[in-house]
């Protein structure tokens, strides 16, 4: 039986129930599980010593794009706005092959760890040069992160009307094929899984509605999530009016893209009637805060949302898009930007924490993460609390106020990913130096 025990935390933020901030307390892991919480535990096994840390649950991503981690601050793209930033993109993208994925995806995984998260889901909807979803989930697997990938797509090229390329959309027949490869050959379904796979056509001016519709269809006959993008800025809203003839809620909802098997990327233009839709339907947001201030995006209203009930996780969105993929900086930013919205009051510090762990976990279907309590999975975040950036803090608590911004160390289903600031399951700078020889043959 392994076990693990981590020993006097300073203090456990847990995001259970009674949300409870726990002073002076211990983790007890067994076999990837949280067997106890509180004080004066003991065990045979290893003991990590927590004097001097926060402890948080592992943050959860719920939107990035891990190739992007390859196309970071393209000149050309710094200054566009969504439509005109893709189309500078495209065409680099349509370069990548399996090991820009792989590559992409591992420093990407890496920098996230690094930022307290422990669950993290991708969108790919590009596959070029025989490029697979394979090559994002092996790197997963590699840097220990627990992984929701999904089977993303884009069939509609600019010979149709549509944004992309040509070369890289995808017949749709296809499409639905490799989907049901994918879930089949990698989908886990039980508590505790470890890789997940969910379908995700791209958006809905990448993709046709019967597209859409039969994605759906897919998904729930498999039993898997559905992913896309939505509602992100005003060309967005005016692209669905002109085409759909209607809001993208009721776009969404036409096609059976509403539930709580369901979560959209960004959100940031829905109305009061489409809040109303997702609070009803239990339908998810992954909120991009920095990628909404990168793109000019606007400020999604999450205050509205969280009131009225609908489920909001983070995501860093991504990394042509951000250009960092820091997920405890997504939290302040989500904090700060409702301030600038809705005045001082609008988001504590606890409430950012809480959307970027218990929230994530919610939006993603797993109710066996994104907390530390009793029967959840060991996912678990130690930050130090003695660094520069909170050294003065009066409220160790309220992390996402002083920092820190990088985590000290990371435990995934029990294992420990981050040891001291420093990735423990893969040589990091080396795959860095990779990844930059990828980025310099891309350039030239
Ligand atoms: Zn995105």
């Amino acid at each position: 039986m392994a076990e693990t025990l981590i020993k006097n935390a300073d203090i456990v933020l847990t995001m259970d129930d009674a949300r409870r901030e726990l002073k002076g307390a211990d983790i007890l892991i067994r076999n990837g599980v949280i067997a106890a919480v509180g004080q004066g535990l003991e065990t045979q096994g290893a003991a990590v010593n927590a004097n001097g840390r926060i402890v948080t649950p592992g943050l959860v991503n719920t939107h990035h794009h891990l190739y992007q981690t390859l196309t970071r601050a393209v000149p050309g793209a710094q200054d566009a706005l969504l439509f005109g930033w893709l189309q500078r993109l495209y065409p680099i993208w349509a370069r990548f092959g399996p090991e820009e994925m792989f590559i992409s995806a591992q420093v990407g995984l890496a920098e996230l760890a690094l930022s307290g998260c422990t669950l993290t889901s991708d969108h790919l909807y590009l596959y070029p040069n025989g490029s697979r979803l394979d090559d994002t989930i092996a790197a997963a697997q590699e840097v220990g992160l627990r992984f929701h990938a999904t089977r993303g797509a884009m069939s509609i090229g600019e010979s149709d009307g549509g944004l992309p390329p040509d070369a890289l959309v995808e017949n749709e027949r296809a499409i639905l094929e490799d989907s049901i490869r994918v879930i089949d050959a990698f989908h886990d379904p039980n508590p505790g899984a470890m890789v997940r796979v969910g379908v995700a056509p791209c958006s809905p001016f990448s993709v046709s509605r019967d597209l859409m519709r039969d994605a759906a269809i897919l998904a729930r006959d498999k039993g898997v999530m559905m992913h896309t993008h939505l509602a992100e800025n005003d060309e967005d809203i005016a692209y669905s009016l002109k085409k759909f003839g209607c809001r993208p809620g009721q776009y969404a909802e036409d096609l059976g893209w509403t539930g709580d098997d369901v979560w959209h990327a960004h959100c940031v233009k829905l109305d009061g009637q489409e809040i109303d839709l997702f609070a009803r339907s239990q339908t998810g947001v992954a909120h991009c805060p920095c990628s909404n201030c990168r793109l000019g995006s606007g400020i999604a209203p999450i205050r509205e949302m969280r009131d009225a009930g609908v489920n909001v996780g983070l995501g860093v969105d991504g990394s042509a898009s951000n250009d960092i993929g820091n997920l405890i900086g997504e939290a302040r930013q989500t904090m700060l930007l409702q301030r600038v919205k809705n005045g001082a009051d609008a988001m504590s510090a606890r409430e950012a924490l809480e959307i970027a762990t218990r929230g994530g976990a919610q939006v993603l279907g797993r109710d066996d993460c994104g907390q530390i309590a009793v029967g959840k999975r060991a996912d678990i975040a130690l930050w130090d609390a003695q660094t520069v950036e909170n050294a003065g803090s009066w409220d160790p608590a309220a992390m996402v106020l002083a920092g820190p911004q990088k985590v000290r160390d990371l435990f995934v289903e029990g294992r420990q990913i981050v040891a001291d600031g420093q990735l423990a399951t893969f040589d990091l700078g080396a795959t860095i130096r990779r990844q930059n020889d990828l980025a310099q043959r891309l350039v030239n």
